[in-house]
């Protein structure tokens, strides 16, 4: 069983704003890129308000606790309540016939299939209206183990049961994409066009996000996450920054594409622009 490798966790200077609504008053919480309840050890400082944090950690919290709820104790993820965290696991699969079937296994032996929405490209991307949500996803199963062998081990017949929360997903991606450009490029580096689909202002998340691709399996468990940073130059508009994602990059994972913002300061884009393209972020374990 593979566990997680904890790694230590890596402080950015503190920001001084919320990077979501740009208040500086009140207390301002650390912020975590990527959840740590996602295995994320980058930490920025005094970087987002109270009500922020609130609205970013509910769909971070359906993200952890539905789509990769069962993953993460699979592979024992971090998590606040450990002493909750039980030995054995249900599991639901559908038989062929129709009818469920439930029985406990195992933390260890549990499948962990992974059911990752895969979804279009960002609207953006297509050139799109704003307005259009063309939003469609369809679920595929990342499975950790031989699945007619686990289904012969069991007893079962048919196909695993899951629960995955997509428009909460893509919020989570999308704010793990920005919180992670403003913490490495700094908060006046670009002028962000996400914020409304993360404060869930604007309930299109199609237009800015979307999937680029899918990463090949490979032989081994080494998990990653992995963040690059992009930026686009046409002519009728200013560069664009954009980010792709990839999470458990060796399961044949979504690469996951964000639209960022645009980079509207040409001096700061010429000093940025080489550093961004070799911008990326592995958190092994
Ligand atoms: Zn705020």
């Amino acid at each position: 069983m593979s566990a997680f490798r904890r790694t230590p966790s890596f402080k950015y200077p503190p920001v001084g704003i919320c990077i979501y609504c740009g208040c500086a008053d009140g207390p301002l919480t650390d912020e975590h890129p990527i959840p740590l309840s996602l295995g994320g050890h980058l930490v920025l400082p005094k970087s987002s308000c109270r009500n922020c944090a609130n609205k970013t950690l509910y769909f971070e919290g359906v993200t952890a606790r539905t789509t990769f709820g069962k993953l993460r104790m699979r592979y024992n993820f971090p998590t606040r309540r450990r002493k909750a965290r039980p030995a054995e696991l249900e599991i639901g699969v559908i038989n062929r016939d129709g009818t469920p079937k439930r029985r406990m296994v195992p933390a260890t032996d549990y499948p962990a299939v992974v059911f990752l929405p895969h979804f279009g490209r960002a609207g953006f991307f297509v050139g799109n209206n704003p307005n259009i949500d063309t939003l469609y996803w369809k679920g595929k199963a990342h499975p950790t183990v031989n699945v007619d062998e686990h289904m012969a081990l069991y007893g079962f017949d048919g196909v695993y049961e899951a629960k995955f929360m997509p428009h909460e997903l893509g919020q989570t991606i999308i704010k793990i994409c920005y919180a992670y450009a403003i913490a490495e490029l700094g908060i006046d580096s670009f002028e962000p066009v996400c914020l409304p689909q993360i404060l869930g202002k604007d309930n299109n998340i199609s237009y800015i996000f979307g999937q680029k691709g899918e990463t090949q399996p490979e032989a081994g468990d080494t998990i990653i996450w992995k963040i690059t940073l992009a930026y686009i130059v046409s002519r009728s508009m200013p560069p664009v920054l954009t980010a792709q994602c990839v999470f458990l990059e060796k399961m044949g994972m979504p690469i996951y594409e964000v639209v960022l913002g645009f980079i509207r300061n040409f001096d700061q884009f010429a000093v940025m622009k080489d550093k961004i393209s070799n911008y990326s972020l592995v958190n092994q374990f």
